[in-house]
Order: structure tokens, then sequence, then C-alpha cells
């Protein structure tokens, strides 16, 4: 009993002060894109409770401790403790603050005048109070009453009405799905659908493209009756975006999801909700937070809550009741995580799942699905950490003492040093590594799904968002534009296909959507910019542009593409659109993007510049889009 009263006593103070970091952390939301307001109040909410979840975890020690001291005593030690804290905390946020002030002088940070007027009137209500209440003296911190009255308990109401909301919603829309399909006149038989999207995959690393290794043995045999697109790209090189094209059919202007950290693309005009109004049963698997559909914003288009296997918050049953961190939510825990390390921010937030769980869960969904379905698969591997079993792990990879660089991680981000290139192969080496365990789970997947459709009455494709880069002094993804980069794979298996084809021609993660889209006999909305695909027919070569821009710094949004790539016949050009400094490579001559002719073929360079000119002017719909390629005169 002693201990307990002692836990009271001490963990009072420290949820104080956690509610105090978690107003501060609030800028965060105010001074950032809009979300739709019932999205941040439950991030909100989210953060906070797992903030609470933690500072009881981290009181319990304490008190325990504590238990053999004089009650008195341990109080106001721990007290002291408190303020010492609250004081770092005041001051490294003062720091923050200015810094980021110092950044952007020229631009109002709204969240920052909020916050200062919100400080104030606190400060104001303190005092006031403090004159006209006798309060304990002793303390200058508030009382735990306080803290809950003023800041916690109306978001904690709020999330608990929030989420009661949002799991009525869900089963209110399970019912009415349920009882759509029940009245579903009998047309011919739709086939099922399942669409694999596998993160950060390059066609170059798969036996299948080409890679002299075998990385690929499974999905080589099951490409046999399969159509092969062998020049396909990612109109993005960062999940969201990419994700978002492949789902929409629209390309990244368009959708207007340029980078991971803006608001997610909200709208009707989607796959996943035409698929559902014509009578689909619409459903996710995902791994990893960046496809989350409930993340992308599309989640109005699922016929039952999405299955994640990654864990996105410390408490992560909220999850389950729709409770995800927004980018902005997500943007706050990274503040935090600053401060908070010790608390195990943001390692307990961002784990992503592996590949034999994702397609386990896939599994149980084809055995159990309405007909007929389509379903979406997000693969992380081979992401990075390229992650893999023991059983896989140093098939390619071998660790010596070249390649244990401290100065370098499996997540690094950006450019590097030529000197750090043998670490950089070791990563490489992982990465093939993670797709070959990939291409096994997909093996026990394929075998699963042919038991539960025989017939092969179902179609299923199969791609990458974006690829990844090793050369060229950067690794990782985003930013460049080469072909490691953008070259991504593209297989189809259509409905009943036996036969399987190869072909050239260049196609674009636009082109999925209206792929699906004709196969289910669905008619092409107006929005949708890429093109079906047939099982046979070469597609004709079309210009198919990449674009990537820089993820913000702060809160600070780019609305500058970082660069810009367009693809036509045998060549590519490169623009960056900050300088506006322009490579030109002829792929088919130089398929290593090492020889640049932007100076010796002016007729070609002219030619594609153009074209991309026309391309953009088409994509900006009205909105001007600013790239140096566009203030060029000719
Ligand atoms: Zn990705």
């Amino acid at each position: 009993m002693r201990v307990l009263g002692l836990y009271k006593d001490i963990a009072s103070p420290w949820i104080c002060a956690t509610v105090y970091l978690w107003a501060l952390e609030l800028r965060a939301v105010i001074s950032t894109d809009s979300e739709p307001v019932t999205a941040w109040l439950a991030d909100c909410a989210a953060i906070l409770l797992t903030l609470l979840f933690w500072i009881l975890i981290f009181c319990l020690p304490i008190a325990l401790v504590a238990g053999f001291m004089e009650r008195a005593r341990a109080r106001y030690l721990n007290k002291l403790a408190v303020k010492a804290c609250l004081i770092v905390i005041t001051a490294l946020y003062f720091v923050r603050w200015l810094f980021t002030l110092q950044l952007y002088s020229d631009e109002h940070d709204v969240g920052l005048i909020a916050l200062v007027i919100a400080a104030a009137g606190l400060a104001i209500w303190a005092f006031q109070r403090r004159r006209t209440r006798a309060i304990d003296l002793e303390s200058n911190l508030p009382s735990l009453e306080d803290c809950f009255s003023f800041a916690a308990l109306p978001i904690v109401i709020g999330a608990v009405v929030l989420i009661g909301v949002r799991v009525a919603g869900d089963a209110a829309l399970a019912q009415k799905h349920a009882t759509a399909v029940a009245f579903e006149p009998k047309r011919e038989v739709r086939p099922n659908i399942i669409l694999i999207v596998s993160d950060a995959l390059r066609a170059r690393s798969m036996s299948l493209y080409g890679h002299t290794r075998v990385t690929t043995p499974n999905l080589d045999r099951w490409s046999e009756a399969a159509t092969v697109f062998l020049d396909a790209h990612s109109n993005s090189t960062r999940t969201p975006p990419s994700m978002t094209t492949i789902l929409t059919g629209k390309l990244p202007w368009s959708h207007g999801r340029l980078t991971k950290v803006q608001p997610s693309y909200r709208s009707d005009e989607n796959l996943l909700r035409l698929l559902r109004d014509h009578g689909y049963f619409v459903s996710a698997v995902t791994s990893n937070e960046d496809a989350s559909i409930n993340l992308l914003g599309l989640r109005s288009g699922l016929s039952e809550k999405e299955t994640t296997t990654f864990e996105h918050l410390t408490l992560s049953w909220l999850r389950s009741h729709g409770v995800y961190p927004t980018p902005t939510g997500g943007r706050m825990y990274q503040g935090l995580s600053r401060f908070l390390w010790f608390l195990g921010y943001p390692g307990h937030t961002s784990f992503y799942g592996f590949a034999g769980d994702t397609l386990k869960a896939a599994s149980d969904f084809v055995i159990r699905a309405k007909r007929p379905f389509f379903l979406i698969i997000h693969l992380h591997e081979p992401h990075d950490p390229y992650d893999v079993p023991l059983s896989f792990r140093g098939r390619y990879s071998i660790q010596s003492a070249a390649n244990k660089r401290p100065e370098i991680s499996s997540d690094h981000y950006g450019h590097y040093e030529a000197a750090l290139q043998p670490a950089v192969d070791f990563y490489r080496d992982q990465y093939d590594e993670a797709i070959q365990y990939m291409d096994e789970q997909l093996a026990i997947f394929f075998r699963e799904i042919e038991k539960q459709m025989p017939g092969r009455d179902y179609m299923l494709i199969f791609t990458g968002d974006h690829g990844e880069s090793f050369e060229r002094g950067f690794m990782n993804h985003g930013e460049e534009l080469f072909e490691s980069s953008t070259r991504v794979p593209l297989l189809i298996r259509f409905p009943k296909q036996t036969q399987g084809t190869k072909l050239p021609g260049l196609v674009q993660s636009a082109d999925i959507a209206p792929t699906v889209l004709s196969v289910a006999g669905i008619d092409l909305p107006r929005w949708m910019e890429g093109r079906a695909l047939h099982p046979d027919k070469t597609p004709q070569s079309e210009a198919t542009v990449a674009v990537n821009f820089k993820d913000p710094v702060g809160q600070k949004t780019f609305d500058l593409p970082t660069k810009v790539a367009i693809w036509s016949k045998s060549h590519k050009l490169i623009v960056a659109c900050d300088t506006g400094r322009v490579s030109l490579y002829n792929l088919a001559a130089d398929p290593g993007e090492s020889i640049d002719l932007s100076g010796t073929a002016p007729t070609v360079r002219k030619d594609i510049e153009n074209s991309l000119k026309s391309v953009l002017a088409k994509q900006s719909r009205g909105r001007s889009f600013p790239c140096a390629i566009n203030d060029r005169s000719g």
C-alpha cells in the first residue's frame, strides 16, 4: 500500500511534465498542412496516451527505490528532478524555436505565434489563480487536476468519442457492403484481382530482368505464364507519391501528393472506390506505414479494415481502432524522439512487417473473402534495412573489415563518399538476399492461391513502387532518377493466361489502375491518366515521366521538384529543376547512363525537352509547375 501511495506521489508531477511536453509538441500540428480535424485529434490523443503509458512505467522503479526512503524526502527529491527536467525541456524547445525562426525568418510561423499567445494566456491564468486561491505554496508545479482538466482530459474524452465513432462507422460500412453484395444482380463472373507492390524493388536486381545472381527463381518460373513488361518505370521514387499513383492512375502532379510528408490525397477518385462501387470486396494487407491505405487517405475505398503487419504505436491497440498518426502526427513523433529517446521513440512506432507474415495474412484473406475481391498487398521487402531470416543472411554478403564502416548505415539516405563504396556494396548484397527471401515467400503464396482459385480465373499484378540505388555515390531512393531508382518490375498474369510473354515498350506505374479496370469490365474514368495494358500487345512507346521532390526540412514543404526525368523511345532526359542542369542518355546504346549527350546531340535534346514541356503543361492542369525547364525559351 505504501509503495502504491508513493507511486501516485512520484507519478503525478511526471504526468504534469508529460502533458507540458506534449503541449509544446502540438505546435508541429498547428503550424503544418491541413489534415482533417478528426485525424489530427486522434493523433494528438494517441501520442499523449503513448507518453502517459511510458511515463507511468518509467515511474515504477523510481517508486520502488523511493520505498526505502522517508516519504517526504522522496517526494521532495522527485519534485526537484521534475523541475530540472521541465527547465531542460523548456530550454531545448526555446533553442529549437530560435533556430526555426532564424531558418525561416521570412515566413510567418503560425504555430509559434499561436503557442506564444497560448503560453502567455496560461501564465496569466496561473498567476490569477495563485492570487485568488490558496494552494500548496511549497510547490511551483501545477496540480495533477490542473494538468488533466486543462490539457489532457478534453483530448482523452475527444479521442474516446472519436474511436467510438470510427468503430461504429466501420461496422456500418461492413453492414452496408454486405447488403449491397447480397442484392447484386448476377452478371458474368468477374475475376478476383490481387495487386502486389514490393517496396524499393528495382528491376535490375532480379534474375528475371537479367541480374547474374539467381535472386528471383520463383518469379522467373511464375512469369512463364504471365506478361513481363521489360521497360516499366515508377512515376516517383518515394513510397507515398508512387503508391498514390498506382492506386489512382493519376500522375503525381495531378493527385498532388508530391512528397512523403505532405497531407494524403483524399478523394473518391481512386481505384479502390471505383471497384468497391462496382461490387468488388476491397481490402489491403500492408507492411509499412508509408503504404498504409489509411495513411494514403484511401480508406473510404475499403470494404473492410486493412490488415497491417507493422507496429505503429507503442499502444498498438489504438491502431486496430483506426487511430493512425497522420503525416503531421508522424512529425510530432519524430520531434519528440529527439527528447525522449530513452522512452523508446521512434523504434516502437516504425516497425515493418516481414514478407512471411504479410503474405500469410493475404492468404487468409483469399480464403475467407467475398467474391469478387480486390486485394492490395504491400511487401516491405527488399526495403532497407534489408533484414532477412538468418538462413538467407550471408548468401551474398560477406562481412569484412573493408565494409564495416561506421560512417554509413543500412538506412543511410543520400549521397556518400566514393571511399565508402565497399560498405555500400555490402548493403547491395544484403538487398539481393532480401529479394531472394521475398521470392521464396511469394512461391508459398502463389501455391496457396492456386489452390483457392483453381483455373487461374484471377488477375495478379506484381510490381515495385520504385527502385533502389547503390551506385554513383547515392544510396537508397529519392532524389536521383537514374534507372536504378526508377526502373521497376511489372508482371501481370491476366485471367486464364497460360502463355507467357515479354514485352518491350515504355510503361509506367500510372498504367496499373486502368489495366485493372479494363479487366474488371469497368469504364475508364476521364481523370485516370495511364492507359490499359494488354497481355500480348506491345505498348506503343509514349513519353513517360518520373519526378522527385525533396523532402521538407523542418516543416517547410518544397514546391520545387529535385529532378524530373522523361523517357522517349530510347532516350532519357533528366532535368535538375532548381539549377536547370540537363543530362541526356541514349539507353539503347548506353544502358549504364554514363555518356551525357546533352551537349553533343542538340536536335534530340530539343525534341525531348519540348515533349517534356508539353507533358508538364498537360499535367499541371492550371497550376504553375516550377521547374527550370519551363522557363527556358525555345
Ligand atoms: Zn517505397
